[in-house]
Formats: C-alpha cells, sequence, structure tokens
C-alpha cells in the first residue's frame, strides 16, 4: 500500500522556488575577476534564473537531457546556471579548469556539451583546445570587459543571451531521477570519470549538509564559498545556501591568502569551506600579519584532504576560529562523513578530542559505510583493522557516465572508495590512506597520512607529503618532502626522526626527508604523489 502523501519533487527548481519565497532579501555577493562587488537578492537571483532558462531554450535551443557546459570561477552567473540549466531539465556540466587541456578536450567530448558558459578570463584556456571540440555549437562569455576580443567561433555574451528574456517561467515538470548535474573525477588514476547526479540526490545532499551533525548552517549565517564550483558542485553549498536561507558570497578568483582574509573581514563571514591548504595558507598569513580587528569567522569546513589535527589546534588557539573535518568523494557528491565531537567527548582531554576531530568523521544519515580487511571480510569497528573503505547511500554513483566498468562497484552493491580507513567504535573513520599511495614496508603498513600530520604538526615545516620508494631490504620505505615554514631556516633529519619517535614506531618513521619549495599539486590542491614519485624516479626531488 503506497502512503497517502502528496509526491513532491525534490529538485533544484523546488530549492529555488523555495528560496524565492522564504528568503526573498537574502543576498549572493561576488568579488568578480575584475575586483568589482557584485550583490544582488535571492529574490534577483530568482528572476535571472527565469531569464537564463527562457535564453537557453529560446535562443541556444536547449532541451531536455542536452549538456551544457559551465567553465567559470564562483559568482552568481554560475550560481545562476546551477539553477537555469537543470530547471528546464538540461544538465549542468561543470568543467574543472585546472586540469591538463588533454583532460579538458577528453571531458567535453566525452559529455558532449552543446554550449559552453565560459568566464573571459578563462577563454585563453578554451581557445587552444576549441578546434577539437567536436560538440560544441556555441559558447557564453561571462564577465567580458570592454576590449575583449577572443578566436572562438559562435561566441554570444552571457547579459546578451538573457537580456531580453523574461523573468518568470512556467517551470517544466522534472523526475526528481532525472539528471541535473554532472562533475568529472580529477583523474589522479587514468583519465577523468563522468558523475552523472540526479536532482533527488543533489536535494537530499545539501538538506544533510547543513544538518548539525554536519555543516551545521542556518539563516543567520554568511557563508564564504571558497571551494570552487567546478569541483564536484562547490559541496552542494549553492544549493544548501538556498535552502538554509545563509547569505554566500562567492570570491571567483580571488583565492589567495591575503585575498580570502580581506573578504572573511569586509563581509564580516561567519563561515566558509575550502581545502586544508587554503586554510593552512590562511592561517600563515594571518600569523604574520593579524587581523587588527577579530574576524567574524566562526568556523571552516575542510574536505578533499586530511585536516591535520595541528591546523585545528592552531587556528583555535590564536585565532579561536573551529576547523571541522569532513570526507567526501565526486563519487559520493561529495560529503559523506564529518568529525564533530558528542557530549560523551566533553569529558576527554583536549589533546583526545584533537584525535577524534582530526578522524574524517561519522557518516551522515542517507550514507553507510564499511570497512572491507584483506581477507575480503567485514572489519570490526575497533579503529584498528584497516581495509578499504566502501559505501552506499542516497547520493552516491552506481555507474559512471557512459562506462560499462564495474570495477568500483561490489555485486552487493557497495562503491569502493580507494580509501584504507579503519572505523572506530563510536563510528568514527580515518584515513589511514588511498589504496595507490600505500607504504608497506617489510610486511607491515605505514600510514603516510599519520606520518604527514604529524610532520606538519612540527614548528618549522609549513607541509608535508610521505611517499613509497622502492627498497632492497624491506621491499618498500617511507620518504618524506617538506616545505619549511621559514624558508631560510634548517631542519635537521635527526631532530625530524626524533620528533617522530613519540608518537610513531622505529619502522614507521621515514629516514630520507627531503625540503622543497613547493609540494606539487592535484587540480583539486591535494598532494600531487604521482608526481613525487615521478620526480624521485627522475632524480628530481
Ligand atoms: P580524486 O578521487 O580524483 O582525487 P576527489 O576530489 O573525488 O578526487 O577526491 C576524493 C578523495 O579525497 C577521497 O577518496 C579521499 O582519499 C580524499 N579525501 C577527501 N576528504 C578527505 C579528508 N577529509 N581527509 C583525507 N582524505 C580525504
Amino acid at each position: 500500500m503506497n502512503g497517502l502523501i502528496m509526491d513532491y519533487p525534490l529538485t533544484t527548481t523546488t530549492i529555488l522556488n523555495y528560496a524565492n519565497s522564504a528568503f526573498p532579501d537574502k543576498k549572493l555577493i561576488s568579488y568578480l575577476p575584475d575586483g568589482s562587488r557584485h550583490e544582488y537578492s535571492y529574490a534577483q537571483l530568482y528572476k535571472r534564473c527565469c531569464q537564463l532558462a527562457n535564453g537557453l531554450r529560446n535562443k541556444l535551443g536547449i532541451e531536455k537531457g542536452d549538456m551544457v557546459g559551465t567553465f567559470a570561477w564562483n559568482h552568481y552567473q554560475h550560481v545562476e546556471l546551477y539553477y537555469g540549466i537543470p530547471g528546464i531539465g538540461a544538465v549542468c556540466h561543470t568543467i574543472n579548469i585546472r586540469l591538463s587541456a588533454q583532460q579538458i578536450e577528453f571531458i567535453i567530448n566525452h559529455s558532449e556539451d552543446k554550449v559552453i558558459f565560459v568566464d573571459a578570463t578563462l577563454v585563453p584556456l578554451l581557445e587552444k583546445i576549441a578546434p577539437k571540440l567536436e560538440t560544441v555549437e556555441k559558447y557564453v562569455i561571462i564577465n567580458a570587459t570592454k576590449n575583449f576580443s577572443t578566436s572562438l567561433g559562435n561566441v554570444l555574451h552571457y547579459e546578451d543571451l538573457i537580456g531580453e528574456q523574461l523573468d518568470t517561467i512556467d517551470w517544466p515538470e522534472i523526475n526528481e531521477n532525472d539528471a541535473s548535474s554532472m562533475c568529472y573525477t580529477s583523474g589522479t588514476t587514468g583519465m577523468p570519470k563522468g558523475v552523472l547526479y540526479s536532482h533527488r540526490s543533489t536535494y537530499l545532499h545539501a538538506m544533510t549538509i547543513l544538518s548539525p551533525n554536519a555543516g551545521n548552517y542556518n539563516f543567520s549565517d554568511k557563508i564564504l564559498l571558497i571551494v570552487p564550483q567546478f569541483h564536484v558542485m562547490a559541496w552542494g553549498f549553492p544549493y544548501m545556501c538556498l535552502l538554509t536561507g545563509s547569505d554566500m558570497v562567492m570570491p571567483s578568483l580571488h583565492l589567495q591568502p591575503k585575498a580570502i582574509i580581506n573578504i572573511l573581514e569586509s563581509e564580516q563571514i561567519n563561515k566558509a569551506n575550502g581545502v586544508p591548504s587554503i586554510w593552512r595558507g590562511v592561517y600563515e598569513e594571518m600569523k604574520k600579519n593579524p587581523p587588527k580587528t577579530k574576524l567574524a569567522l566562526e568556523e571552516y569546513l575542510v574536505g578533499g584532504s586530511a585536516l591535520s589535527a595541528s591546523l585545528i589546534e592552531n587556528f583555535e588557539k590564536d585565532f579561536g576560529i573551529k576547523g571541522v573535518q569532513a570526507w567526501g568523494m565526486t563519487e559520493t557528491s561529495p560529503l559523506g562523513t564529518a568529525s564533530r565531537l558528542q557530549k560523551k567527548h566533553e569529558k576527554l582531554t583536549r589533546k583526545e578530542q584533537l584525535k577524534i576531530r582530526a578522524k574524517q568523521g561519522f557518516e551522515f544519515p542517507g550514507i553507510e559505510m564499511r570497512i572491507i580487511d584483506e581477507n575480503g571480510n567485514i572489519a570490526p569497528r575497533d579503529g584498528e583493522t584497516m581495509g578499504e573503505l566502501q559505501v552506499k547511500g542516497a547520493w552516491v554513483i552506481k555507474s559512471y557516465f557512459k562506462t560499462n566498468s564495474r570495477d568500483k562497484f561490489t555485486d552487493d552493491g557497495w562503491f569502493k572508495t580507494g580509501d584504507v580507513s579503519t572505523i572506530d567504535v563510536d563510528g568514527y573513520m580515518q584515513i589511514t590512506d588511498r589504496t595507490k599511495d600505500l607504504i608497506k614496508s617489510g610486511g607491515e603498513w605505514i600510514s603516510s597520512v599519520a606520518l604527514e600530520s604529524a610532520l606538519m604538526s612540527h614548528s618549522k615545516i609549513s607541509e608535508a607529503a610521505v611517499i613509497a620508494i622502492p627498497d632492497e631490504k624491506w621491499s618498500e620505505r617511507p620518504l618524506a618532502t617538506l616545505v619549511l615554514t621559514n624558508e631560510s631556516s634548517t631542519v635537521s633529519s635527526e631532530e625530524l626522526k626524533e620528533y617522530l619517535s613519540k608518537d610513531f614506531a622505529k619502522y614507521q618513521i621515514p629516514d630520507q626527508y627531503i625540503t622543497i619549495k613547493q609540494i606539487p599539486k592535484t587540480s583539486v590542491g591535494k598532494f600531487d604523489k604521482k608526481e613525487i614519485r615521478r620526480l624521485y624516479a627522475e632524480g628530481k626531488l
């Protein structure tokens, strides 16, 4: 027997309609690529989404199921695209601008984008590959300056597309299971793979991140979205902010620590998101040049790579700002866990609490997780037994776009994350490594993530990445690459070995430490260990 409850579609348009009705005065503020500040209300956002949807249909002939690409920074036009495109049943495909030209070309041809909306500042990247793009019929330029010119053919300007269109629309009925958006993985192990999100998964994911055990957002918040809209839909924040009625602030390309601090200061931001390297940079800049007045920032949500206990501790001690660790993947929309303390943790020492907060955290409702050990058994939740993390849930991928490969899926319906983790008795998951980065020395596993976290808590070290290098006797040994906080200082291997010996067994401690200027990073700001291994193999470290 069916329940007698209305069929109410969980779509991105439902989110937009809700914000227009419940929060018409809330603000979307953008720091545009030319440095200017733009502000309008959610009521204005709604109207422009209608204009965009009308323009997509009337001027570009976009229909249900068409792929529409975006190649843009975080700003209001990109938010309009997040709603206008899926609102008419098309798919908003956000393209990661930091991938290689070859990967971008592959992604656009593979997804069969019909139109690409591109920021004027990013046009040169597309010009290089445009002749090889097989399906793109038109480029729509966003934020063009007066003397803008391009070799791209068939160009239209964003404001000309939406300018003459009606600011009302009869939104078409959309099945909540239809595709709304798409994002490719960053392709650290091969060519990027497409993850196609549905309206329903987007809605449920956004509802979950606003909840107290997760992001804990509400209509009094003013949130800075540092995570790019071209990376896993900015973690769903452009949807979540309209559900909570939080003000949303977009930095576009102003992502250097100083620029971020300026925005935090002038906008009185109280919440923000971002990867650890961003927050490490902001912390170090604030240490060098402390803001004149105390920032309104209360909390920053971190994911993408491990947030170390030392960064959590230092930010809180020096500036009273709390870091919350979350975990996720492109394949999980992305957020699946977050690490917040519970009532029972209040009696723990600060060090014990930090240890929990530095874990990747507790699964959200709507997500299930399990660890499969080396023998293929489900590992106990004892905080010690390591194995591959597998997940399932309402916003977890069930198949990649246009591929039949089932390598990443189990027969009983779980997604294999490729992360090696433990889950403790309280349900907190902790990543020890990615399968491809594991170090096995003399038959024993060594966690590169734990070593990195410990090294980065050393006052002289700003960043540390640990890789496995071949070793005749032990088969592999860990090697640490380091970036020093102060370039002119030095740190000896002996000092570091001694430092690590407090928390690590002798066999786990790296023998070699190499100081470098910069740790190579991937398109989404993670340590690029494949590149570090290559540099080492070629003797270039
Ligand atoms: P890619 O898989 O191509 O690197 P993603 O951005 O989807 O791109 O990355 C997902 C991976 O990032 C996870 O599988 C995990 O290894 C890592 N990751 C995400 N969040 C965290 C975190 N809080 N701590 C440690 N690693 C994380």
